[in-house]
């Protein structure tokens, strides 16, 4: 089963990816991941890296590329659950596995200000906290490697909502093709994760048993 997890800043995207990627044992293939993942002898390693760094878009037809061939590892034979892809439709020209589900996280602005409002990132390995939902230890500590947390330049709440009322406008026409499909689930994103989390165990549940029906049909 080919699983695209979408939902604004501060969803749970990648709580609910982790979560979901244990319980059906599947990879989580999300983009920021492969590209940071691509060794240093990588003819297009300089490259991303220095898009990153600067907190750019990297180019979407290697991006695609990239995901093409990870995508084709042997662990993604039964399946994966793609995360940070297909905001608009371009990408999906680039590289479109056939997804068989869509899940759209859905928060409102205001839940979407808090949450990241309440975000903090290690200064030394970049790993991200929320001080009411996922707080660290010790405050202001990074768990991992002991170093500082600080708040981006970038979570404020008026550039949140910049970005986000970005994000609207680019999602919109690929929600609208994957809704026509009859693949697009909706799921409520604002309770806490594990409740989340059971809405879309549930989705997850009514199209793998769909997808055995129609499987027996076309035997
Ligand atoms: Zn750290």
């Amino acid at each position: 089963m080919k699983i695209l997890l979408m939902g604004p800043q501060g969803s749970g995207k990648g709580t609910i990816g982790e979560m979901l990627s244990n319980h059906l044992h599947l990879p989580l293939i999300a983009v920021g991941d492969v590209l940071r993942s691509i060794p240093q002898d990588h003819p297009w390693y300089e490259e991303f890296h220095t898009v990153m760094n600067k907190g750019e878009l990297a180019p979407q037809g290697k991006v695609a590329q990239l995901l093409k061939e990870r995508t084709s590892q042997p662990d993604c034979k039964n399946g994966f659950i793609q995360d940070g892809w297909g905001r608009k439709m371009i990408d999906l020209e680039y590289f479109d596995p056939g997804y068989d589900l869509v899940l759209f996280l859905k928060i409102s602005p205001e839940t979407t200000v808090y949450r990241l409002s309440n975000r903090r990132t290690c200064r030394n390995c970049n790993k991200v906290y929320n001080i009411i939902t996922a707080p660290p230890k010790v405050e202001n500590v990074c768990d991992v490697c002991g170093g500082e947390l600080y708040q981006r330049k970038d979570d404020t709440e008026e550039a949140i909502r910049r970005r986000l009322a970005i994000f609207n406008s680019d999602t919109q026409e690929v929600l609208d093709h994957f809704r026509k499909q009859g693949k697009l689930i909706e799921i409520d994103g604002e309770p806490m994760p594990d409740e989340v989390f059971e809405s879309v165990k549930k989705a997850v549940e009514n199209i793998s048993d769909q997808i055995e029906v129609n499987s027996r049909l076309e035997e």
